[in-house]
């Protein structure tokens, strides 16, 4: 054992959070078995779980035990026993709450297209063929965080800003640059320039980095129309592709429908901080909610959050070979039929949420 242990933030949080969690931690232990690396668990409240024992979505212990990781996995957040919208505290107050605590500006969104699934999406095969897209979204600034007003009866008039300072939209291109190195080297910059002020300052900025710190990375700049157009007509098209918090909102759910379904995609949330290893202290969580339909039942499907764990061992812990091991073996287990009841098509198994995860353990540990 060469490294010292690596310390992973685990906040299960509602719903199917803990079961499919408890699956990714099975993962990463098997990887810590094949590979030497030791992995130190600890956990912390969040969302509806943590309102229930403490009163808060994010109580201060839990920011401590992230602050003290080195990367932070999560499940999910939410349900309807928390549900009232115009309730003081609400579950996903916690997820905001641990981004803004942790620094973390970009959300990272692979979605790359499982052969064996190529029937779960609405796409025709030929058009999904070769998919392999990473979205990657400003987190924290943008119209979801500009000056706002609402309507009132004294005044029915309601605004939003859409706001973006130089020094937010340099650091994500940044981010996504890197990213885009690591892969294909294309970058696709979405903006509504012909419109927007803020989205021609981000043009500007996006030029500017790249061309100064990135040569080597091809860059176009895309119209967010126009995006939402060719995700669905030429997806293989694309490889990083950047974007505002509200436009890579939108896209990004655009981008998941590709894969068929939410139960497989993974995401990451990145900022500048560095854990021990050098490496940014990220957020890892399946783009997926709680799912409090299923809750409880055991058959949930796990492999979102064990992918988010690839992405954990990928991007703050270095270690991509034993990142792609896990890839790889999530794809084996879908090659053989396993399936769990929300991607049935092709089944040759249908399987519960502990069936998938050991069977994933299984293909990593040969
Ligand atoms: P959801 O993603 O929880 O569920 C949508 C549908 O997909 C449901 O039918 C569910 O059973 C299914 N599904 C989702 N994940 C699955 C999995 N891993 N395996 C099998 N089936 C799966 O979205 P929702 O129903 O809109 O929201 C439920 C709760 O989750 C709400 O309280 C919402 O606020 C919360 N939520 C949390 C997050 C998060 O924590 N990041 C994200 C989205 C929604």
């Amino acid at each position: 054992m060469s490294r010292q242990p690596a310390r992973v933030a685990v906040l299960a949080g509602d719903g199917i959070g803990p079961e499919v969690t408890a699956e990714a931690i099975n993962v990463l232990n098997a990887v810590g078995d094949r590979f030497g690396h030791q992995f130190v668990f600890s956990s912390g409240l969040i969302g509806g779980c943590a309102i229930d024992e403490t009163g808060a979505a994010l109580p201060s212990e839990t920011i401590t035990v992230c602050s003290e990781s080195d990367a932070v996995l999560l499940g999910a957040v939410g349900g309807p026993k928390w549900d009232n919208p115009t309730a003081a505290v609400r579950p996903e107050q916690g997820l905001l709450g641990i981004r803004k605590a942790l620094g973390l500006f970009a959300n990272l969104r692979p979605v790359k297209l499982v052969p064996a699934l190529l029937e779960a999406s609405t796409l025709k095969p030929e058009v999904l063929a070769g998919v392999d897209l990473l979205v990657v979204r400003e987190l924290t600034g943008g119209i979801y965080f500009g000056p706002r007003q609402e309507a009132s009866a004294d005044d029915p008039t309601a605004f939003d800003t859409m706001l973006y300072t130089q020094p937010e939209i340099e650091r994500v291109t940044r981010l996504a640059a890197e990213a885009a190195r690591g892969r294909s080297s294309r970058l696709a910059s979405v903006d509504k320039a012909n419109v927007l002020a803020s989205s021609r300052l981000w043009r500007r900025v996006v030029t500017e980095v790249v061309a100064k710190e990135f040569p080597d990375v091809q860059l176009e700049h895309v119209l967010v129309d126009a995006m939402a157009m060719h995700l669905i007509r030429r997806p293989s098209a694309y490889d990083v592709v950047l974007a505002g918090n509200l436009f890579g909102d939108i896209l990004t759910d655009e981008a998941s429908m590709l894969a068929g379904s939410m139960g497989l995609l993974p995401s990451a949330s990145l900022g500048n901080a560095l854990n021990s290893y050098g490496h940014p202290r990220g957020l890892y969580e399946p783009i997926h909610g709680s799912a409090p339909d299923i809750a409880g039942q055991g058959i949930a499907n796990p492999l979102a959050a064990i992918l988010s764990a690839a992405m954990l061992l990928r991007h703050s812990l270095g270690l991509e070979d034993e990142a792609q091991v896990v890839e790889r073996a999530v794809e084996s287990v879908l090659a053989d039929g396993l399936r769990t009841r929300d991607i049935a098509w092709g089944a040759r198994r249908i399987v519960g949420t502990a069936e998938m995860g050991n069977a994933v353990v299984q293909r990593i540990m040969q």
